[in-house]
């Protein structure tokens, strides 16, 4: 099958619509920015045998793919509206493209943004998503912002990505809990709903994929003057699969510093703390900012540990 027939067969255009004029099919699409608004962008690549295993499901890639990416919508306080697909692919079988595309459809879909153009090309396997959403003028949840005082706070549970990933490596076989925490790994759930219910109240926002102490790290760099974190290590959040399948220790650690669980981390000035009880997303508040830079882990038994910036060298020593 030619380029062209492929293009036209998995990514076909779409009749036009207010905010796609011109879709799929010309030289580029034409698009209507929401009147007023801020347009804010972001693109994610996967490329095979650096973020993803070789021979991974289609399907999964896709989702993975537009959920990272889509994340970035989330973090920002931003509504998703479109987003262009780049594809490296070895070999232009159906046997992959027909899953993956009909994956990537169903979770734009579910995302509520729009395919709107591409590039596809022979090599390596590798897949770049740029996103598009929109944002009001000045209320973007920007990494800058965070003051003393101010709450740190997480949706969602953390460490489920790292132990999805995990069971991949281990070759578990799936039960219930193994498909729960590979779910959690191939299928971000973008926290849309929380970010734009925070934008304007939160003081920083980012979406977690570098594990909480790394990420937590970029809001403290991005602050004004030196802040610093302290966190109460036994209210970061866990799901119960993760802690059934590695046990608490493990998972602990994974919750602070392993890798893409796409959850928002966000500071809030305690002055808006009623807000946590109106999101309609699980929020759970870990910590504090301080005025003395660091990151410091506060365990039950009255420890305070000085947590590395960079979040894993603290742990590889143990
Ligand atoms: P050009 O050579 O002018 O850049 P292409 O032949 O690469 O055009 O693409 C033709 C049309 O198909 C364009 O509208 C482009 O956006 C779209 N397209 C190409 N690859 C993809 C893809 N992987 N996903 C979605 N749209 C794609
Ligand atoms: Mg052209």
């Amino acid at each position: 099958m030619g380029e062209f027939d492929l293009i036209r067969r998995y990514f076909a255009s779409q009749p036009a619509t207010d905010s796609v004029p011109l879709g799929i099919g010309d030289d580029c699409a034409l698009l209507q920015i929401p009147a007023g608004q801020q347009l804010a962008v972001s693109i994610d690549s996967l490329i095979e045998g650096t973020h993803f295993l070789p021979g991974t499901d289609p399907a999964r890639l896709a989702e993975r793919l537009l959920g990272a990416s889509v994340s970035d919508l989330a973090a920002m306080g931003a509504t998703p509206l479109w987003f262009t697909l780049a594809l490296t692919l070895p070999e232009a079988t159906e046997a992959w493209l027909e899953p993956f595309a009909r994956r990537l459809a169903e979770r734009a879909r579910e995302l509520d943004i729009v395919l709107v153009g591409g590039d596809t090309t022979r090599g390596p396997l590798a897949l770049s998503a740029q996103v598009h959403g929109a944002v009001a003028p000045g209320k973007a949840l920007t990494r800058k912002g965070a003051q003393p005082g101010d709450l740190i706070c997480v949706t969602g549970t953390l460490g489920d990505s790292a132990g999805g990933l995990q069971t991949l490596f281990d070759k578990l076989p799936t039960d219930a809990t193994v498909e729960y925490l590979q779910q959690r790994y191939f299928c971000p759930q973008p926290r849309l709903a929380a970010g734009q219910q925070l934008a304007g109240f939160a003081s920083a926002c980012l979406d977690i994929s570098d594990g909480l102490l790394g990420d937590l790290n970029h809001i403290l760099n991005a602050a004004e003057q030196p802040i610093g974190a302290q966190i109460t290590a036994h209210d970061v959040p866990l799901s119960e699969q993760l802690v059934a399948q590695y046990g608490e220790i493990q998972a602990r650690k994974w919750a602070l510093t392993g890798g893409e669980d796409f959850e928002l981390c966000f500071t809030l000035p305690s002055q808006h703390r009623t807000l946590l009880a109106e999101l309609t997303t699980a929020v759970t508040v870990v910590g504090e900012i301080i005025e003395r830079p660091g990151i410091y882990l506060q365990y039950p038994d009255g420890q305070l540990i000085s947590a590395d910036p960079k979040g894993f060298n603290h742990f590889a020593a143990e």
